[in-house]
């Protein structure tokens, strides 16, 4: 390696020195800064060196979204067994985004339950302190039966996805699903959930008349999971994406962010090919999802859905992350 180095250099040096901006940590956070839009601002925030990115536009009314709740990684290894913050700092209302698909939600971080013909399967639980006015109750407003939920498949067991598996899983004993090396990470929670089912790549979870497909896409943590979610608005067929871990930081490991890149390529590939035209998210500032909902309750007949973003965006979304990881990755290296 060192030998290459000291032969390539000298007849490369040219070439080198006209290659190196593009492949440095500035040159990766520019490249995904020319590609924000209220898509995909919140995703850059979390996932990209330094706050050079204005904040998303996702603030609710009445007050931004909890900070610290929502902070990467809090509440993890918690169980979202931590002291409850006061309601008015986390309660937002869900809704319906799709025929069969729902959001539930906090102001910070979203779960979503897709409804089948034979069940829910839900995607995430939030801190466990929501877990009754978000999840029990926000199902019910929504017309939803929480014992009905069959499956729980859990991004990452991280307190603000996965506080809320435990309360579930004692009450209504849905198969919950992880991969390994999450359920690794979930077994080290203060008061973990029961073990239950392993996710595999690619893997199809069928309910009743709907197939969503799970791709383990690490980088976020160890065994982070990604989604395809067949959706349907008004009877016409979509496909939501969602990349189940965003969040990096100068503690992301050179191996994760390495992994992170691949995976937020290789899933741009999938989801490229699945024409998805819809981005889903686990935590609200990602895509302006509070104010999307918001737009999606004030919908008139005839108005499009505005959810489906159209498959450009969504590999957008994926190349803004992955560009921020090979950012943080340069920096890593030593190319600022
Ligand atoms: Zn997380």
């Amino acid at each position: 390696m060192q030998m290459a180095r000291l032969v390539l250099i000298p007849i490369l040096s040219s070439a080198a020195v006209l290659a190196q901006p593009s492949d440095t940590g500035t040159a990766h956070k520019a490249a995904a800064t020319a590609l924000l839009n209220s898509n995909n601002t919140g995703a850059a925030h979390l996932a990209c060196p330094a706050a050079i990115f204005p904040e998303p536009s996702a603030n609710p009314p009445g007050g931004g979204p909890p900070r610290v709740a929502g902070a990467p990684g809090a509440g993890r290894g918690a169980g979202g067994r931590g002291a409850t913050p006061p309601r008015e700092n986390w309660y937002a209302e869900g809704g319906q985004v799709f025929d069969n698909l729902y959001m539930l939600t906090t102001k910070a971080n979203s779960a979503w339950a897709v409804k089948t013909s034979a069940g829910i399967i839900l995607i995430d639980t939030l801190f466990g302190y929501a877990a009754q006015d978000e999840i029990v109750d926000g199902m019910k407003k929504l017309g939803l039966e929480p014992a009905e939920i069959k499956y729980i498949v859990v991004s990452h067991a991280h307190g603000d996805h996965d506080g809320a598996v435990k309360f579930l899983q004692d009450t209504y004993h849905p198969h919950v699903i992880l991969a390994p090396k999450d359920w690794e990470l979930a077994a080290r929670q203060a008061t973990p959930y029961t073990h239950d089912m392993d996710a595999t790549d690619g893997e199809k979870l069928t309910l009743g008349d709907t197939t969503i497909t799970i791709y383990i896409t690490p980088g976020h943590t160890g065994g982070t999971l990604s989604f395809l979610v067949p959706v349907k608005d008004h009877g016409v067929p979509h496909m939501a994406m969602e990349w189940g871990g965003t969040a990096l930081s100068g503690n992301t490991s050179k191996e994760m962010l390495q992994s992170y890149i691949s995976n937020a390529g290789r899933f741009r590939d999938i989801v490229d090919g699945s024409g998805a035209d819809v981005i889903i998210g686990n935590h609200t500032e990602y895509n302006d999802a509070l104010a999307r909902l918001e737009r999606t309750k004030a919908r008139k007949p005839g108005e499009a859905n505005p959810w489906v973003v159209g498959k450009a965006e969504v590999g957008k979304y994926l190349t803004v992350v992955e560009e921020c990881a090979k950012s943080w990755l340069a920096i890593d290296e030593g190319r600022p």
